[in-house]
């Protein structure tokens, strides 16, 4: 393919950009280090057509990049935060045989270098595109607080959202993710001296024992459902019977259904000792992404492009989340997954697979252009 010809071609040019990039390390919240890559994307995105536009948040710049074209926009979503701390990896940069290795290289600064070659391609081959809304989010890693609402904002207007994310392990495009969801069970008992007068007292490190593992069975493996108390707090002193006592839950599930059932168990909890109370806050922080007839299509359409280009593609369905949690849960449909091939996320290993860049980049110019 010719598409493909064309970025195998660029290989060099496309390692140097991704170089530059990655050497710009920009964990989440290092003001220094996101701006740093911030004025990369401006410079390698500015010159290209469209309107670049900037948006400062306390977490970082928010760039949009504005492209006129074909119909209804289609919303590109990318975060150019990492995960590792500065100085994590040896060498910010190495390749090493058939690797790029590097922090965010593959989640998900390779995804966005080979979306600056899509477009590249686009303006080099005078190919048509539909009008298009690239977002670049500082904080991503972080829950994305504060590009939720510009990404939100930017979903209601577009017909579809395509996410540059980094594929499975197996390479697989994602379709599914899980919501994800953060409680706070609080237990609330009354004090007393444990040695003169513990009658007095209602102990809230025992009351919220129990519900622990009440929280502990709604969990549903079956159906993908789990249920993580993996952060307890209680109590002040060995002779003070405990007062308060608090246990942190993360919760995962596939489906709406799921989190409306766990939700609903959790706020009907009952106490089991006389006189303590139980109190629920939090919500989920990524809703679920659930695949739909539309993004199925979306995804079905990527697959006959990956086909031609040697790639087997599957839909994927991965438990993190991602931005694509967002505009799916607005009924926007959204495929995911369209970064670089690499593995070891989140690891100081991070590495993306040299010799299917060019590939991967031809799947995204040539998705771009049949939407
Ligand atoms: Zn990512």
């Amino acid at each position: 393919m010719e598409t493909l010809e064309w970025m195998k071609a660029r290989l060099p040019e496309f390692l140097k950009d991704l170089e530059a990039f990655v050497r710009r390390e920009s964990p989440s919240g290092d003001k220094e280090g996101l701006e740093a890559a911030a004025a990369f994307l401006e410079e390698a995105f500015g010159p290209l057509r469209g309107r670049l536009s900037r948006k400062d948040t306390p977490l970082g710049p928010v760039l949009l990049l504005k492209r006129d074209g074909r119909g209804e926009p289609v919303l590109v979503l990318c975060h150019y935060d990492t995960v590792h701390p500065k100085g994590s990896f040896p060498e910010a940069f190495r390749l090493a045989r058939d690797r790029a290795v590097g922090p965010g290289v593959y989640d998900m600064k390779g995804g966005i270098v080979a979306l600056l070659y899509a477009l590249r391609h686009a303006e080099a081959t005078g190919r048509e595109l539909p009008a298009l809304e690239v977002l670049f989010t500082p904080d991503e890693e972080v829950g994305s607080k504060e590009s939720r609402p510009l990404i939100e904002a930017a979903a209601r207007k577009a017909r579809a959202a395509l996410v540059l994310e980094p594929p499975t392990p197996e390479g697989d495009l994602k379709v599914a993710r899980k919501g994800v969801g953060l409680y706070r069970l609080k237990a609330q008992g009354k004090a007393a001296h444990q040695g003169v007068e513990p009658e007095r007292g209602v102990n809230a490190v025992l009351e919220l024992a129990h519900q622990i593992l009440r929280v502990g069975a709604l969990e549903d493996r079956e159906k993908g459902t789990t249920l993580g108390p993996n952060v307890l707090r209680g109590g002040t002193a060995s002779n003070v019977v405990a007062e308060e006592a608090w246990v942190e839950i993360d919760l995962r599930a596939w489906t709406r259904e799921e989190v409306g059932r766990v939700e609903e168990a959790l706020r009907a909890l009952k106490p089991v000792l006389p006189g303590a109370r139980l109190e629920v806050s939090g919500g989920l922080n990524r809703p679920t992404m659930e695949p739909t007839p539309e993004s199925l299509a979306l995804f079905e359409k990527a697959r006959a492009i990956g086909e031609a280009l040697g790639l087997s593609l599957r839909p994927g369905r991965v438990g993190g989340g991602s931005d694509g949690n967002f505009t799916a849960a607005l009924g926007v449909p959204t495929l995911d997954g369209l970064g670089l091939y690499g593995g070891d996320a989140h690891q100081r290993s991070e590495y993306v697979v040299v010799s299917e860049i060019p590939r991967r980049a031809a799947l995204l110019a040539e998705l771009l252009h049949a939407l």
